[in-house]
């Protein structure tokens, strides 16, 4: 179903407000890996009204490797998350963890987003076909393109038709990098399915010199969107603050991959 063969025509999704994800627009993203208080919330999200992006990104529930990693503000930060945020005409991508989560998190949430590490979580697969919001599903730690696929199927067969595919690196021999961005991925997927692609260049590298070179390389690869961190101060940030964007960064890279996007 998620096929170019069974649909020829690329799949738009809109979120309402004008705010798109597909063939046509390029779909910018950006916030903290973890939301963290009202006042980080604040700051990133004059930011990106500043900048006219009209999605944020931020977990809620974090899949951290240590237990004794911050793990999220849990649904009270997802509440106070989206308050902020329809206040200000932003829409919002977080991550969900485990079926239970769904029904709570369903109301405060604009797209739901399948994290790296329960790509083949196939109950949370099941029970994201039964809601009627967009699914972001990241690519698998390990996966292959065919089985991200796969998961975009469980999905889509479901009943929720509203997918979105993102590819975040995968892991590689290579140690230089914290993963592998596999921008081979983005014109293959994008010949293979209908579905909106989006590359994620903070977890793809991990580094966040390198961060806007990856993103800038993954529109030219034919990517439909961008998601990736920002935070006001990313040597803060209670997670992944090393492949995090200041303001700075952040407002150079919208610019220049509005600019790139113009050019294909
Ligand atoms: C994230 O988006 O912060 C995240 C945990 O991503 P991934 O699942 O790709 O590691
Ligand atoms: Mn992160």
């Amino acid at each position: 179903l998620v096929s170019r063969k069974w649909r020829v025509r690329p799949t738009v999704l809109d979120l309402g407000d004008g705010v798109r994800i597909g063939e046509g627009s390029l779909s910018i993203s950006a916030g903290p890996c973890s939301i963290e208080s009202e006042a980080q919330m604040e700051k990133i999200m004059q930011h990106l009204v500043d900048n006219d992006v009209r999605l944020m990104r931020g977990g809620v529930f974090k899949p951290r490797s240590s237990p004794y990693s911050f793990r999220g503000l849990g649904m009270d930060g997802l509440k106070l998350f989206h308050q902020m945020a329809r206040a200000r005409g932003i829409k919002i991508v977080t991550e969900v963890m485990q079926v239970s989560q769904v029904e709570e998190m369903h109301d405060y949430v604009d797209v739901f987003q399948v994290g790296a590490r329960n790509t083949q979580n196939f109950n949370l697969l099941d029970a994201l076909g039964g809601v009627d919001k967009p699914v972001m599903i990241k690519r698998g730690i390990s996966g292959t393109i065919e089985e991200l696929l796969s998961s975009a199927e469980y999905v889509f067969s479901g009943g929720n038709e509203k997918l979105i595919l993102c590819e975040r690196g995968i892991r590689t021999f290579e140690t230089a990098s914290r993963n592998t961005l596999d921008l081979n991925a983005v014109p293959i997927l994008k010949e293979k399915t209908h579905l909106p692609v989006v590359v994620d260049p903070s977890h793809g590298i991990g580094i966040r010199e390198y961060v806007m070179p990856m993103a800038l390389a993954g529109v030219m690869a034919g990517a439909d969107g961008i998601i990736y961190e920002a935070h006001e101060k990313p040597e803060e940030a209670a997670s992944d603050g090393q492949q995090t964007l200041n303001f700075t960064e952040s407002a150079r890279l919208i610019h220049n991959l509005r600019k790139v996007y113009a050019l294909r």
